[in-house]
């Protein structure tokens, strides 16, 4: 377990994040810091944001205020030589991003690749690596997730939980500090989401530094160190999963639990 918030060791961290989306703020000011090695859910109802809150952080939808920092690094602005904040190029932006790893609902993965193939498109166009290399470190990735005997198929042979695993692997390969994953089984039929959940838990045995936005409970409650309860653009509720789980204290995260006893 680990609650160290000390923002000098955050992997990840946001400071009074805002989202305005269709004339609405979706976001309302989130402050949230990921230590290395921690692993965090986010749970909430239906349009609380968290899916916003992922984007946010990873500079896939910019803030609309607030900031977020990789490490010690501020993500997406540069202070000038006057220290007023200026975007920063789209170039340096690119080089942040491929700093976070992200695992969607969809898979997301090309149809007319194989599992290999995937894994290693990231390495070869964005890491620049070497055929040989990528070729290695994109193997190891998929017998990571359990997909070794696989590499040669291409998604539409594998099951929806083999090609979210396919999906794990090439975040994984690209050695990100902190991986995001939004409801990463919701799409999978119930028989399949165990064997993505068991992947997830390897990956946080071995510290990966995760937020992990989910309606599973019992990988919340069995896996994460943290429970970040949103609802309505803000965090109402978090701490360690035995007290936001067993013993909440807030009426709307009391509500949001009372469906899943
Ligand atoms: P969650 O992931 O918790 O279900 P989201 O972050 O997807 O919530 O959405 C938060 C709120 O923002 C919702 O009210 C949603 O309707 C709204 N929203 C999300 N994306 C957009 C968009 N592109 N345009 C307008 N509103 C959006
Ligand atoms: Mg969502």
């Amino acid at each position: 377990m680990n609650h160290a918030l000390e923002p000098a060791v955050a992997a990840i961290r946001c400071e009074g994040l805002c989202q305005d989306l269709g004339g609405q703020r979706v976001l309302q000011g989130i402050d949230l810091a990921v230590a290395k090695g921690e692993v965090v859910s986010v749970l909430g109802p239906s349009g609380s944001g968290k899916s916003t809150l992922l984007r946010c952080l990873n500079w896939l939808a910019p803030p609309t205020a607030g900031r977020v920092w990789l490490g010690n690094e501020e993500v997406g602005v540069k202070p000038d030589r006057h220290g007023r904040q200026r975007p920063l190029a789209d170039a340096a932006v690119r080089a942040q991003r491929s700093r976070i790893g992200m695992v969607f609902q969809s898979f997301n993965l090309w149809p007319h690749m194989t599992a290999l193939e995937n894994v290693m498109e990231g390495l070869l166009s964005v890491k620049r690596l070497a055929r040989a290399e990528a070729h290695e470190r994109a193997a190891a990735a998929l017998r990571e997730v359990g997909l070794g005997h696989k590499l040669d198929s291409h998604p539409a042979r594998l099951s929806g939980g083999q090609q979210q695993r396919v999906a794990i692997a090439r975040t994984i390969a690209m050695q990100p500090e902190v991986i995001l994953f939004d409801e990463p089984t919701s799409a999978l039929d119930p028989e399949l989401v165990g064997e993505v959940l068991g992947v997830m838990r390897e990956l946080a045995l071995r510290h990966t530094t995760m937020i992990v936005v989910t309606h599973e409970i019992a990988f919340a409650d069995g896996v994460c160190d943290r429970v970040v309860f949103m609802d309505q653009g803000r965090i109402v509720e978090q701490g360690p999963p035995a007290q936001v789980l067993r013993a909440p204290q807030q009426e709307r995260t009391q509500r949001f639990l009372g469906r899943f006893a």
